[in-house]
């Protein structure tokens, strides 16, 4: 049997296994069972493709989305890997003779989708192939408490049966226990071996602001000062916002591209090959978009809208930096966004008891947001995953200030009684600073004890002091969705002074953004920028040739590596990490030829 290191570097072209890679590499060709959970970017592709390489026979891929199959295919077969994709979306013709080469054992990989697998003809015809193993990717959505659950996954507990003898390897990166149990159950993997990853991916920088002014604009600035001609996604929850943002976006000349699921299907697949063909496009999308997309370039996502819960921003912001390069997740919020998703939640047809789980897992999120802590390590807890403050996320990198708000909390307490409870936190900090506007008139508030009681602080200091007490859950906002604010149980021990509160203070963190918001470093000199440009735009033109992604033929930080140690020789060439056999053969010469011209 071939050596598992000998195959990394000659046909992946890397020196080492990283993390558990080798530890599961060897139990699965030893013929066990193994469920990986492994953040995204954690290489967990390379678990299931080497163990196929090195034992005999095919290893079936089972994976969700048609339309991303070929690419991994492409990617592949580029490294020399003898690889096919059965699916729907190819020719009777294509389908028979890839069938004809697994009975011939012409083949090292298949990836093919789940309903396809499970038909009864297919698993007769796998009965007279020799298979390595089957790898079940996105184990997650064999999940019906997940958001991606697919009903044909549950078909492949039947695998167990039907083949007994070929090892399973399930993978996702989907963090929860619960989650992590039910794919064990469902795929009868109790027999089975678990590697757990730790969860950080130390390369994505979270920041989280208010939303202040135009979100919008927000976002054009951050791109402007961080992200030009970088590939990013944008996340927006509806659809429309989606249209708007994107036409908004291409207006102001940023190559911004929408996605989602009332798009016709041509155009969403345009735009999805345009996201992954080319090097800086970006996707405004709901969340319909991303699960699959393993482009390791994405430099940023960003949500102008609140994602529903911690599990689905990890996810989320997790499409960000698989090659390991800086990346951002980056956010804005605003008190409108609460109210909407706690709406969306109410106006569900779901069961009161999954009504309660959804409302304390944006409660979660909210914590998040209003963080004075290390974000990642908020993060990682909140998975079971303790850390140190990382030095890589806004609260580190600008320590928040705190001050002793029990004061200020009762004042906006009182208020929101005073005022009956319905109103949101707009009018509140209008009666709480004085404004002598007319709806405070009419209303008769100027009268009440607590008109003009808050003139301490602005309207921004204000809004920021209401958005934490919602966040502490002192505040609920109404679920009708009007933004209004009433008290919950636990304030009455703000108010009645038992209970001090502590706030960050958010007015004069700007200076503070300037220190998370520089760019990220991708550690290239300046003099070799051109160099590193060059071998981009040679990639392009190969990548066009063979019709695939750019990133099919190099990563970035392959060509990065290239213009930093400017390779004289293909010998050199092939020390680089990223470079094998296959490819050191097809473009050693034409990359060699771009760094001569930099010497
Ligand atoms: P995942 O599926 O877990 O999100 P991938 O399998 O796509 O991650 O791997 C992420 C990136 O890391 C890929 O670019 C892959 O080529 C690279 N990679 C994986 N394993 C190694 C390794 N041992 N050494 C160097 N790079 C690796
Ligand atoms: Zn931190």
């Amino acid at each position: 049997m071939p050596d598992p290191n000998e195959i990394l570097r000659r046909v992946f072209g890397y020196d080492r296994f990283r993390g558990a890679q080798a530890e599961i590499i060897g139990h699965v060709i030893d013929g066990g069972d193994a469920l990986v959970l492994m953040p995204t970017g954690g290489g967990k592709s390379l678990c299931y493709q080497i163990p196929a390489l090195c034992r005999p026979g095919i290893g079936i891929v089972v994976s969700p989305l048609i339309a991303l199959m070929q690419d991994q295919v492409s990617a592949l077969r580029q490294l020399g890997v003898r690889a096919a994709a059965l699916n729907s979306s190819q020719s009777y013709g294509q389908q028979l003779e890839t069938e004809r080469q697994m009975r011939a054992g012409a083949v090292d990989l298949v990836y093919v989708a789940p309903e396809r697998l499970m038909t009864d003809a297919f698993l007769t015809q796998l009965e007279r192939c020799q298979l390595a193993l089957f790898a079940i990717d996105e184990a997650h959505c064999v999940s019906q408490w997940g958001h991606d659950f697919r009903p044909e996954y549950l078909q492949l507990a039947a695998l167990h049966t039907r083949f007994p003898e070929i090892p399973r390897i399930a993978l996702t990166a989907t963090a929860d226990s619960p989650t992590r149990r039910e794919i064990i159950e469902k795929l009868k993997l109790e027999n089975g071996r678990r590697f757990v990853a730790g969860f950080d991916r130390p390369n994505i920088r979270y920041r989280v602001a208010a939303k202040a002014g135009s979100a919008r604009n927000q976002l054009l600035s951050f791109l402007k000062a961080e992200h030009p001609g970088d590939a990013g996604i944008v996340y927006r929850l509806s659809r429309n916002k989606v249209d708007e943002t994107a036409a908004w976006l291409r207006d102001q000349g940023i190559d911004a591209l929408p996605y989602h699921a009332g798009l016709d299907k041509t155009v969403r697949s345009e735009n999805q090959a345009r996201f992954l063909n080319e090097d800086g496009v970006v996707m405004v999308a709901t969340i319909a978009f991303g699960m699959g997309i393993d482009k390791p370039d994405v430099r940023f996502v960003a949500h102008l809208d609140l994602p529903k819960s911690i599990e689905a921003y990890y996810q989320e912001t997790g499409r960000a930096g698989r090659d390991g390069l800086p990346a951002d997740a980056w956010m804005v919020y605003g008190m409108q966004d609460v109210a909407r998703l706690r709406q969306m939640v109410e106006d569900g047809d779901a069961p009161e008891a999954k009504k309660r789980l959804e409302h304390r897992k944006l409660d979660s999120l909210l914590g998040y947001c209003e963080t004075t802590r290390c974000r990642r390590q908020v993060l990682l807890e909140y998975f079971g995953d303790a850390g140190l403050p990382c030095g890589n996320c806004d609260t580190c990198l600008e320590p928040v200030e705190s001050f002793d708000g029990t004061l200020a909390a009762q004042k906006a307490l009182s208020c929101v009684y005073r005022t009956g409870q319905r109103f949101g936190a707009g009018h509140l900090i209008d009666v709480l600073t004085g404004s002598d506007s007319e709806r405070v008139r009419n209303l008769g508030h100027d009268k009440l004890t607590t008109f003009a009681i808050g003139r301490e602080y602005g309207k921004d200091e204000w809004r920021s002091i209401f958005r934490q007490l919602v966040a502490a859950g002192l505040l609920r906002v109404d679920i009708e969705g009007h933004g209004g604010l009433a008290l919950t149980e636990s304030c009455r021990a703000v108010l009645r002074g038992e209970k001090a509160i502590s706030l960050r203070r958010d007015a004069g963190r700007k200076k503070a953004a300037s220190r998370s918001t520089r760019r990220p470093e991708t550690g290239i000199d300046p003099a070799d920028e051109e160099l590193f440009k060059a071998l981009r735009a040679e990639r392009l033109v190969i990548a066009r040739e063979n019709g695939v992604p750019p990133y099919v033929i190099f990563h970035d930080t392959t060509l990065l590596e290239m213009a930093r140690r400017k390779p004289l020789d293909e010998t050199q060439l092939a020390l680089l990490s990223g470079i094998g056999k296959a490819k050191l053969e097809r473009y050693g010469a034409a990359f060699l030829e771009v760094i001569r011209r930099f010497y």
